[in-house]
């Protein structure tokens, strides 16, 4: 998934206001990755400098603000990044931005999404622009940057126009913000909305997050982006367009169910309150009896106020997560393992003799749940029921997560449900139908294919995406 954020000033903006606007963002989009973070910088004179570290988001800023390269500028913008890695391998080198030049501009570019085939995308750059292209690239972000970049050049260096043809070529998703030299500001959304990304211009300002809450958060009033819109500002208005291929929104359902903050909005539906019917739902369709219902936090928290509303059996929390562990899903592979052993800790007077109902929001891998559940079981627990707030995860993403095969998924190897919670240790496992995770999103169309192999790229089925995952 990923978090950008950016900003950008028709009032030459000074570094610290810049540097402090553009991460403190960032900072409320650190549950959307973890691995790196980067930030580019725009100067007025259209210089653009980069910054890239293996840290939090928190890390990143004390550094920069000392750093003597880039500050005592005048600055136009920023854009920013904070990495979960979906393409390429791990390590703050790939992190973003992607930094392209040597024609007549220069182009920084940090997205949010995945791109299957970007190995054509890089093919288009090779061929529009092999003067500007290397002879290989790493990632879908180095593709990307390249393609824009490339496309940008048969266009007479203009990039709106770069990225209205773009979803002509692109298989995957992106939520995009862009630097250029001029210097002028962009943010584009995919013609399918699959990621999320929302903006606010107040006073000749322009912020930009993945997620409404960062906005929330600093008191600005927002706007989503629409699916296809492209924005462009240049300091002294703010431009908006469509892309050349029609809005097919199909947003990630996955949003909803996990990656999003519950204080965000997407696509005008409140996250928190999709939680919330997805538990309610849940209750209705897999009751179980039980003494307490106890939440997987953090993200299993709400379904599990759903389910305990519905079925009127108390709420209490019996898990205790240490926050400083962070995302175990969205972790390097070779940590995943040890994260989810010393990530939780139970509350044995809440389960000590008590039949529970274990709510969380997803089973993916089964990492976690299979440590939480021994750890339950000895904290007193004499019954264990699971229920999960969305679908069986049947298949992979390849639209910004990182599940691009089948083998990493718990039910690849598994025939049922009910192999599948035995294989855990659970006295019952039960799921939310897909028609019911829908009703509780409400909009008239999203992906889900990660829960029905089902993708918004009818033309390609999963076998065929998997060919074009480089991991
Ligand atoms: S396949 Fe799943 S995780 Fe990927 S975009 Fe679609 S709903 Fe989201």
């Amino acid at each position: 998934m990923c978090g950008i954020s950016a900003y950008a000033s028709g009032n030459r903006a000074s570094y610290s206001r810049a540097i402090g606007r553009t991460l403190s963002l960032l900072i409320e989009l650190q549950h959307r990755g973890q691995e790196s973070v980067g930030i580019g910088v725009a100067s007025v004179s259209g210089d653009i400098k980069v910054v890239k570290k293996g840290s939090l988001v928190l890390s990143l800023y004390e550094e920069v603000l000392g750093n003597s390269n880039i500050k005592e500028r005048e600055v136009f913008g920023c854009i920013a990044h904070t990495r979960y890695s979906t393409s390429g391998r791990y390590g703050w080198e790939l992190a973003h931005p992607e930094l392209v030049s040597g024609g007549r501009l220069k182009l920084a570019i940090a997205f949010n999404g995945n791109i299957a085939n970007y190995r054509d995308l890089f093919a288009l750059a090779r061929s529009l622009a092999p003067e500007y292209t290397p002879s290989y690239v790493e990632n879908d972000t180095q593709a990307l940057a390249y393609a824009v970049y490339a496309l940008a050049k048969d266009e007479g260096w203009d990039v709106v126009e770069a990225l209205k043809r773009l979803p002509e070529y692109v298989i995957g998703a992106y939520s995009l913000v862009a630097l250029t030299s001029e210097p002028r500001l962009l943010v584009a959304r995919d013609p399918r909305g699959i990621r999320p990304l929302a903006y606010s211009y107040v006073d000749k300002e322009v912020y930009v997050a993945s997620e409404t809450a960062a906005l929330q958060v600093l008191d600005l009033d927002w706007r989503e982006v629409r699916a296809g819109e492209i924005l462009s500002f240049d300091g002294s208005a703010l431009e908006v367009t469509d892309s050349v291929v029609a809005p097919d929104p199909s947003p990630c359902v996955f949003e909803y169910v996990y990656f999003s903050r519950p204080d965000s909005y997407f696509n005008g539906v409140s996250v928190y309150l999709s939680r919330l019917k997805m538990g309610w739902y849940l209750a209705r369709e897999a009751p179980a009896e039980a003494d307490v219902v106890v939440p997987v936090p953090d993200s299993g928290r709400i379904a599990a106020i759903g389910y305990s509303m519905a079925s009127g059996i108390p709420l209490a929390e019996g898990i205790i997560v240490n926050k400083y562990v962070g995302r175990v899903f969205i972790s390097a592979p070779d940590q995943r393992d040890v994260l989810s052993r010393i990530k939780y800790g139970v509350v044995r007077p809440v389960v000590e003799g008590k039949r529970v109902v274990v709510v969380d929001d997803s089973i993916v891998r089964g990492t976690t749940m299979r440590f939480l559940l021994d750890k339950l079981r000895r904290g007193g627990a004499t019954k264990l029921y699971v229920r999960i707030a969305s679908p069986p995860f049947t298949c992979p993403c390849y639209m910004g997560i990182d599940v691009a095969s089948r083998r990493e998924l718990l039910l690849w190897s598994k025939t049922s449900v009910e192999e599948v919670g035995r294989s855990l240790g659970t006295d019952s496992l039960a799921y939310i139908s897909l028609r019911n995770l829908e009703l509780s999103v409400g909009l008239p169309k999203v992906c889900h294919g990660c829960f029905s192999c089902s993708y918004p790229f009818s033309e390609l089925r999963a076998f065929d995406l998997e060919k074009k995952i480089s991991r």
